[in-house]
């Protein structure tokens, strides 16, 4: 298998040349750092009201994780629907669901009015079982679902092999209205709609500091009225916020088309988005051309600190799975790229407005497209006073000064990684945060 990310090829067809890189003083309305899905959404918000946009990127836009991402439309990212509810109740839950939703609706609003190209499929999500914990979990998303009036079919191990071949899981539960995309087209594609718009973009453009209202790069500067940032893997050069986000790595890989046969006995119904219930779980969806993406890691890999890059780890989640799925016995797969997931110690994005320079906005560890397109966008209808009031509660639930089980400071002692692995694992399992507990509402 070839490290390489397989979306750089869709590339090749792209029209647009790289924008060139920043160079000189300049000055706008508005300017956003970091070019995945959240500072493309809050570009393309900003200019659609007319506003003077500058959007900087070090890479490409899509260049980093919404670029390698599997392109998994759904609500779901690291926490279940289940999940939330535990930790806010039903309305915290329909609240915070509704977030990656809009997400979701905001990009199919996109792809629809400006006709980009972006192998976008509809696939409905099925969460899968696995041994008895896994059943359990599965019922409880399924009652979880049912308690919100959410739409979703339950299967036992049975009923399960009318729509997936495969007699490995114990359940499933499955729910409509969720996609699977190819990002970094998606990126493209909105890159194309914002230099239409007449927003500037500067890529191949590292931000070095942000000082008052100018933000500094490696060979220029934008001074702007607003600062919305939205850029991954944080330094603490750059922003005092780092401290807020820490990684997962994951690892995708790519296969040849399947045949007819392969594909449907894979998928005797339609195609879905799949993953299973385990911590540290594997995922697999079709694409377009009826290949197959296969994601996954293990324990030791995801919570690494620095990135592990040869094939070992894909090829054992990929063993694994043909294990579960024998109609891929012959299929093979042909290209894998690792990743890094920025993400915040309870799974839930952070987004929030500098205190000490309340022009500057910030989203920070967004896990999940939807969750990232829905915060940006959030972040720039708050900046052009076109959000509903409503919406501020979303500022509570992302607040940066949200609790945690175990303290920052203990991260001096303990270390990162730890710190944020137990926190990770009490969000997802244990934590409870009712709206009387919950952070102040500040935005
Ligand atoms: C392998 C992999 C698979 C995934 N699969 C899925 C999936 O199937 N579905 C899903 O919903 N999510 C998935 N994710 C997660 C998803 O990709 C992210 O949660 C989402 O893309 C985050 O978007 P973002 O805009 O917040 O960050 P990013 O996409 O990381 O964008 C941040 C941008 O900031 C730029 N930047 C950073 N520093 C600077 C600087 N100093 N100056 C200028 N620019 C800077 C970066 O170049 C980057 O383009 C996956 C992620 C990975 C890595």
């Amino acid at each position: 298998m070839l490290e390489q990310n397989w979306w750089y090829t869709s590339l090749l067809n792209v029209r647009d040349p790289l924008q060139p890189p920043l160079r000189g003083d300049h000055e706008a309305d508005v300017v956003i750092i970091g070019a995945g899905a959240a500072g493309l959404a809050a570009a393309l918000r900003c200019t659609e009201r007319g506003k003077q946009v500058i959007l900087l990127d070090r890479n490409i836009c899509g260049g980093s994780s919404t670029g390698k991402s599997a392109g998994f439309l759904t609500p779901d990212s690291e926490l279940e629907l289940s999940q939330i509810e535990r930790r806010f109740g039903l309305q915290g839950a329909r609240d915070l669901w509704d977030a990656p939703v809009r997400g979701i609706q905001r990009m199919l609003e996109l792809v629809g009015r400006h006709h980009f190209p972006c192998d976008l499929v509809k696939e409905d999500s099925l969460f899968l079982g696995v041994g008895s914990g896994g059943s359990r979990e599965v019922r409880e998303e399924s009652e979880a679902r049912k308690r919100l009036g959410f739409p979703y079919r339950s299967y036992d191990a049975g009923t399960l092999r009318s729509i997936l071949g495969s007699s490995a899981y114990s359940c499933g539960v499955r729910y409509p209205d969720c996609y699977g995309i190819d990002a970094l087209l998606y990126s493209q594609g909105v890159k194309r709609a914002l230099l239409d718009g007449g927003a500037t973009i500067h890529e191949s453009t590292s931000v070095r500091s942000i000082e008052g209202h100018t933000v500094r790069t490696h060979m220029g500067s934008v001074t702007a009225k607003e600062i919305i940032f939205c850029a991954d893997k944080l330094r603490p050069s750059l922003s005092k916020y780092s401290t807020n986000v820490y990684h997962a790595q994951t690892f995708l890989s790519i296969s040849e088309p399947l045949s007819d046969r392969e594909y449907r006995t894979l998928f005797p119904d339609e195609p879905l988005q799949c993953w299973d219930s385990r911590l540290i779980y594997t995922y697999f969806r079709p694409t377009g051309d009826h290949r197959l993406l296969v994601g996954g890691g293990t324990l030791w890999s995801t919570y690494a600190a620095n990135d592990t890059t040869g094939p070992a780890i894909i090829e054992q989640v990929i063993r694994k799975l043909k294990r579960a799925l024998p109609c891929l016995d012959g299929v093979r797969f042909i290209e894998y790229w690792p990743g890094r997931i920025d993400m915040t110690r309870d799974l839930l994005p952070t987004v929030f407005r500098d205190p000490e320079a309340p022009w500057v906005h910030y989203v920070l560890g967004c896990v999940g497209l939807p969750w990232a397109t829905f915060c940006g966008d959030l972040v720039a209808r708050m900046v052009l006073g076109d959000a509903q009031p409503e919406e501020r509660k979303y500022y509570r639930y992302f607040s940066n000064d949200r609790g945690f089980l175990v303290p920052i400071w203990l991260e001096r002692v303990m270390g990162k990684k730890l710190v944020f692995t137990l926190n990770n694992w009490w969000a997802k399992y244990h934590q409870v945060t009712r709206p009387a507990q919950g952070p102040r509402a500040s935005s």
